[in-house]
């Protein structure tokens, strides 16, 4: 019997903004995220993780973004010319501070390879 149960928040793509970072270890950076459409995220508690895309060109390009990641939205993701095209990582919720509309995010700093560690870091 599971103890656990799976569920999907239908919120699709959501705009938001560095608040705030530090460095809570050596090797582990937190970011906060705001901003008024962080306001829609759908908080379900433990474990939850999400799609974060972040530009690798001009931060104009996260207008590319599909507003839905599902097998529709994936594909126009992969339409977009590379260079242009987000890159988009997983990340667990560390905390979302509800009345703030504020989400934490731990990333784990692992030098200098790779796209969203280093942007955490940076
Ligand atoms: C469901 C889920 C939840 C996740 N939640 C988190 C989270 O909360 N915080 C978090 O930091 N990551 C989390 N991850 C991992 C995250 O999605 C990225 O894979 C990770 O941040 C690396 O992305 P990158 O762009 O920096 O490196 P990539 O481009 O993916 O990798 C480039 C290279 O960096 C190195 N590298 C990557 N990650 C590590 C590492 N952890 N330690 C050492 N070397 C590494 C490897 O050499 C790798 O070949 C999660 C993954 C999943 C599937």
């Amino acid at each position: 019997m599971p103890n656990i149960t799976v569920t999907h928040a239908e919120t699709g793509l959501i705009q938001a903004e560095v608040v705030r970072s530090e460095r809570v270890t050596p090797n582990m950076v937190r970011v906060t995220l705001g901003g008024d459409d962080l306001r829609r995220f759908e908080h379900r508690g433990f474990d939850q993780w999400f799609r974060l895309a972040l530009p690798v060109g001009s931060p104009d390009d996260l207008a590319r973004m599909p507003a839905k990641f599902g097998v529709g939205g994936y594909l126009s993701y992969l339409r977009i010319p590379k260079g242009h095209r987000p890159v988009v990582r997983n990340y667990t919720v560390r905390s979302f501070d509800e009345p703030a509309g504020e989400l934490a995010i731990d990333f784990v700093s692992h030098g200098t390879e790779g796209v969203a560690g280093p942007w955490a870091a940076s």
